[in-house]
């Protein structure tokens, strides 16, 4: 049995003598890992659209091991592999999602790291709009991954609030509940991590945010991305402190 999909190569490697194994991002079965066989011979004509971080349309053969039995690149998003602070970025983000192993239907992180890339290759945009771009992307994806923050209501009383507390992974408290735990969230930082979280790319593009609300964020960002998780990685250093 063969199929066709869509992908983002990830990752590439060699295999066995002359093969090569791509990690390979699909939006119905997340990350599948398929072999090249002899890409490494010259002459071989796929190995050579296979580049990371391309966008290609593939044809998989299914069996004990899958296997590339067709490619073609829809987007190679040159721009990203030839600005070293691109492709830090676009590397970080896609450990992310090597991470995450399988993972099953995922439509919607494929069209977010699409959106994600399409801005990291965008010539016009700068390092730091780039970067905000990252650090958005990292509160939606793991809005979608299970962790979506709760905003509209105290985790522990229930009441609707707009303002309080944040408590790391889980979402607002009230602020007088006495509990080391939190730190102090205004209701414009609320407003705006659900406004991110909601909201399309495209609005993205003429996001301003204040100083201030930007050094709160990035507070209540490291909080978060700590709480998920466990062992701070390359990635998450890069985002917290880049
Ligand atoms: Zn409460």
């Amino acid at each position: 049995m063969s199929f066709k999909t869509e992908a983002f190569v990830l990752k590439t490697r060699p295999w066995r003598e002359a093969d090569r194994l791509y990690y390979l991002f699909t939006p119905h079965e997340g990350i599948i890992k398929a072999v090249l066989k002899s890409a490494a011979k010259p002459g071989n004509k796929l190995s050579g659209h296979l580049l990371p971080f391309s966008k290609v349309r593939i044809m998989i053969g299914r069996g004990k091991m899958d296997h590339m039995a067709g490619a073609a690149v829809i987007n190679d998003y040159t721009n990203i592999r030839t600005d070293l602070k691109n492709m830090s970025l676009a590397s970080s983000v896609i450990e992310l999602f090597l991470n995450q192993e399988g993972g099953g239907y995922s439509q919607l992180e494929f069209k977010l790291l699409e959106d994600l890339l399409t801005a990291l290759d965008n010539q016009d945009m700068d390092q730091e709009n780039k970067m905000l771009f990252v650090r958005i992307f990292l509160w939606k994806y793991l809005s979608l991954s299970g962790w979506q923050p709760q905003l509209d209501n105290c985790q522990i009383c229930d009441k609707e609030i707009t303002f309080g507390k944040y408590l790391p992974g889980r979402g607002i408290i009230c602020r007088e509940h006495s509990s080391n735990q939190g730190v102090i969230i205004n209701r414009e930082l609320v407003d705006f991590l659900k406004y991110i979280i909601k909201v399309d790319w495209p609005d993205l593009n003429n996001l301003t945010i204040s100083k201030e609300l930007n050094r709160e964020w990035l507070k209540i960002s490291q909080l978060f991305y700590q709480s998920v998780y466990e062992r701070p990685s390359q990635a998450l250093k890069l985002f917290l402190y880049g």
